[in-house]
């Protein structure tokens, strides 16, 4: 069962709506009804006021679904396939294809979500202002809703990763010192740091007897949970950025078709040359054929069997192209549950990378973006 259903499409963009932020819609729709409402129109009602509720919610959901699509639209501008948008209880999530590619590109695509509610917020404050003596309901209304969206522009530009103002943060930290890792690492320490300041702040604010501290305090831990979470993913992310398929593949000891695979495993398996070998036709990759494929065939089969016969062929392989990016393989490698994927150049093959080769690039990339010296290059792919 899914817990986000999709509610369609805006300029290509899916939108989702996770079943969590029904609390949020029916929070906010209770808040207006009961609390702003009856203080500003007491003759209201029940009815009316519930209505009316109703209809600054979904406009409260206009306004994060328009704040969201902000950021994907910039992101699809840069280039960056976008493939949904997801509204939940906190607010929403883009859905990028992958990380922008320089400083500057991830400024635009954080910078611009914050400032879509500003202006929105702007708009409604300028509804205030000019429908106050001919309609005060209404201005009222926009009045409530301009500091709403003014509240999500603060927020979010609160400088913890992954919120929107730790994305802009890192992108200045990024451009100044040029090494992605590193201000990867600084943006989630600032995250983890404002995330205790919210806690901190509700809990003060509970104790002055204040039921939005609760409210401040779950924020708070929401946040921290995020930031440490979404680390992790940035530091694979961060590790092998600007990396090709081409850069990270590794020379691999071909087969030709014929060979028996009692050959294979003798002289091949059982000496420590790897598990998985590629079975050429010159420069032609026919298939893969793995260790797997050899314990599926009957031992005394092997000697009358052909690597050709047991493989995996080419039409069935999970390939990547030379130009695909690192993260991609990766990706390739965890959906399709494999352990190495071939890279190829139409069926040329150009190497193969394992994910224990990745692994292994990964922990050495973070080694050295945390020695303390280290300037880091992100366009060597090396
Ligand atoms: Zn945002």
């Amino acid at each position: 069962m899914s817990t986000t259903f999709k509610i369609g499409r805006i300029a290509g963009i899916e939108i989702g709506v996770h079943w969590s932020w029904v609390f949020i819609v029916a929070l906010i729709t209770w808040s207006v009804a009961e609390n702003v409402l009856t203080e500003f129109f007491p003759t209201w009602t029940d009815g009316e006021r519930w209505i009316v509720g109703v209809i600054v919610a979904m406009i409260f959901f206009a306004s994060i679904l328009l704040h969201e699509l902000s950021h994907s639209l910039v992101a699809k501008a840069k280039g960056i396939p976008v493939k949904g948008i997801t509204l939940f209880v906190f607010g929403g999530v883009s859905q990028l294809g992958r990380e922008a590619q320089t400083a500057g590109e991830e400024f635009q695509i954080a910078v611009v979500g914050p400032l879509t509610s500003l202006a929105i917020g702007a708009a409604f404050a300028g509804t205030w202002a000019v429908l106050r003596d001919p309609a005060p309901e209404v201005s009222a209304i926009a009045g409530y809703l301009a500091l709403i969206n003014a509240a999500i522009a603060a927020f979010n530009m609160l400088p913890g990763f992954p919120l929107d103002g730790g994305r802009v943060f890192r992108s200045i930290v990024w451009a100044r010192n040029r090494d992605l890792l590193k201000a990867t690492r600084i943006a989630a320490k600032t995250g983890e740091w404002v995330a205790y300041g919210l806690m901190a702040a509700g809990a003060v604010q509970f104790f002055f007897n204040t039921v939005g501290g609760v409210w401040l305090f779950i924020i708070g831990l929401f946040l921290r949970n995020a930031s440490t979470s979404s680390y992790e993913q940035m530091v694979v992310q961060a590790s092998l950025q600007g990396l090709s398929a081409r850069a990270m593949a590794r020379d691999a000891i071909a087969v030709p078709p014929d060979m028996p695979v009692d050959q294979l495993v003798t002289e091949l398996m059982l000496r420590g040359r790897g598990r998985c070998y590629p079975v050429m036709s010159g420069q032609q990759l026919l298939g893969l054929v793995t260790l797997t494929d050899v314990q599926a065939l009957v031992r005394e089969q092997w000697a009358a069997t052909s690597v050709f016969a047991v493989m995996t062929p080419f039409e069935r392989l999970h390939t990547v192209a030379a130009d695909d990016e690192a993260l991609y393989v990766l990706q390739v490698m965890s959906e399709k549950d494999v352990n190495q994927v071939p890279v190829v150049d139409g069926q040329l093959l150009v190497g193969i990378v394992s994910r224990g080769d990745v692994m292994r690039l990964i922990q050495v990339r973070r080694a050295v973006a945390s020695q303390p010296g280290h300037t880091g290059d992100q366009s060597d792919p090396a």
